[in-house]
């Protein structure tokens, strides 16, 4: 039999709608796990992915790209390569490893509810490859960091973050759960393929991965490197998505880009933000992190707003105001809740604050006094001594991001409380206020940490409420890695003038 042309059956093999006899369009795809709008086929037949595969084809280059990694794995897997990291680099993995495979697990529940109920058979065909995708990129980081798990038992505590009530957990999980498990197709495609996906991934895939090459962490830059190759092809579901939900209803459409940047936004200003100005030593810093998110998320999403005719989000100057703050101020709290973390903070000293002064000319004035009466603090309790705040009461957590309430600056408290339904909720920042306004019977029953204490299902007590509920042992909890032990810390009043 003659072989066919690639382009003679590809459209074939990745258009495959039939009308239905027997039921009807709405019993196959319901409104509640296809999406809203609920529209006819017909609207979606057009749906169109710029770059095609086959099945053949992706699992030749997926089983190629396997090998690749494995190879590397290889030669610079073992516990002897990653022991010779710098230490900040390896807390900073600690945040990434306990984040990753278990966002990654999630998209693969998305990625299978698009790839049964999305409206277009491509769509489908699409969301199939891309649930394979999240499969490998669950395997790989829990492959790779699994050789660790023996090493370190912060490493080992890594695994299990996603599975507690640690505070950390509570919030990826809300994100996560909203935006991967509990969305429609089409709420999926815009929060995970046109902002996640084809923007904040980036500061990991390109920004950190460039900053693994510096630091010689070779196995963090091949692991992200391949897992980017898969997330960019299955990224581009989200622009045909998203075309024909703004022909039909272009309000939901912004509604769902200007939420889905912001709970974005929240969520990498602690895992990035943490990494690269804080945990990446030094001397392999380059860019600080509000210059990566501008030069990487900022012109790409509103290329991308541009594109399909979007309105930039209207709290587009609060968050552009917070790029000078946000990062750093959820920084310094968790370095002084470090206890209720499971891996090990920096202690930013005269030549770190030196670098992000110089990056932060507007706002460093006002945050360098934080880390002055922390270095106070570790000149009292004598070096080596770790104090910690453990005996304190515990901290807010907003009720939307459910991380701590550290928008604002340290001049100006950006909170927001809101009454539904005889109850009061506390936000960090306006637009987090005005995400659960518009959709408060979605977030309503939802119990923050703090909830949890006033129900009595937690501790209020720090100590017992870290080592009982968050689950973070003694063993694990995370201090100043190294113990206020800093050399520039002998001369005393040196610092000051940094
Ligand atoms: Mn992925
Ligand atoms: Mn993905």
């Amino acid at each position: 039999m003659p072989k066919l042309n690639r382009s003679e059956w590809i459209n074939l093999a990745r258009k495959l709608d039939w009308d239905y006899s027997y039921v009807r369009e709405e019993e196959v795809f319901p409104e509640l796990l296809s999406g809203r709008p609920w529209l006819r086929h017909a609207e979606w037949a057009h749906w169109d992915e710029p770059y095609r595969t086959s099945y053949a084809e992706y699992v030749d280059t997926q089983s190629d790209k396997d090998a690749a990694v494995l190879g590397v794995r290889e030669i610079i897997g073992r516990i002897e390569d990653f022991a010779k990291l710098d230490r900040s680099w390896l807390n900073s993995l600690k945040l990434h490893a306990a984040t990753m495979a278990f966002t990654e697990f999630a998209a693969v529940t998305g990625n299978l509810r698009a790839a049964r109920f999305g409206r277009d058979s491509a769509w489908r065909t699409m969301a199939t490859f891309g649930a394979l995708d999240e499969i490998r990129h669950t395997h790989i980081p829990l492959l790779l960091m699994h050789e660790l798990v023996r090493w370190d038992p912060q490493f080992d505590w890594t695994h299990k973050l996603f599975h507690t009530n640690d505070w950390l957990a509570i919030a990826a999980r809300h994100l996560v759960d909203e935006m991967i498990v509990g969305a429609d197709p089409i709420e999926f495609a815009i929060a995970t393929n046109v902002v996640l996906e084809t923007g904040f991934t980036n500061l990991q895939f390109l920004g950190l991965s460039a900053i693994a090459h510096d630091v010689g962490d070779r196995m963090f830059e091949s692991m992200v490197t391949s897992i980017q190759t898969d997330e960019a092809r299955h990224a581009q579901i989200g622009h045909p998505v998203l075309s024909t939900l703004i022909r039909h209803d272009p309000e939901r459409a912004q509604y769902l880009v200007d939420k889905w940047y912001w709970r974005s936004w929240c969520f990498f200003a602690v895992i990035t933000g943490f990494s690269m100005d804080y945990l990446t030593p030094l001397p392999y810093r380059r860019l600080s992190f509000k210059e990566f998110m501008e030069e990487w998320i900022l012109n790409q999403f509103q290329r991308t707003l541009t594109t399909f005719g979007l309105k930039r989000p209207w709290y587009w100057e609060t968050f552009i105001n917070e790029l000078d703050f946000y990062h750093h101020m959820l920084y310094a709290s968790a370095y002084t809740y470090r206890g209720t973390l499971w891996f090990d903070f920096a202690l930013p000293g005269p030549e770190e604050r030196a670098w992000l002064r110089a990056k932060y000319p507007r706002t460093w004035d006002l945050l360098d006094p934080v880390w002055e009466r922390i270095t106070e603090r570790w000149r009292l309790s004598g070096p080596g001594v770790e104090w910690s705040t453990q005996s304190a009461a515990p901290l807010g957590f907003c009720n939307l991001c459910q991380l701590m309430l550290s928008n604002g600056t340290p001049h100006e408290n950006a909170a927001r409380v809101l009454e539904h339904r005889g109850r009061k909720y506390i936000f960090c920042s306006e637009p987090c206020a005005w995400i659960f306004s518009r959709e408060p019977d979605r977030y309503a029953d939802h119990k923050g940490v703090v909830n949890r204490m006033l129900a009595g299902e937690a501790p209020a007590n720090v100590v017992a409420l870290t080592r009982t509920y968050f689950g973070v042992t003694s063993d694990v909890r995370g201090t100043d890695m190294f113990g206020g032990q800093y050399p520039w810390m002998q001369g005393a009043s040196d610092v000051k003038g940094a």
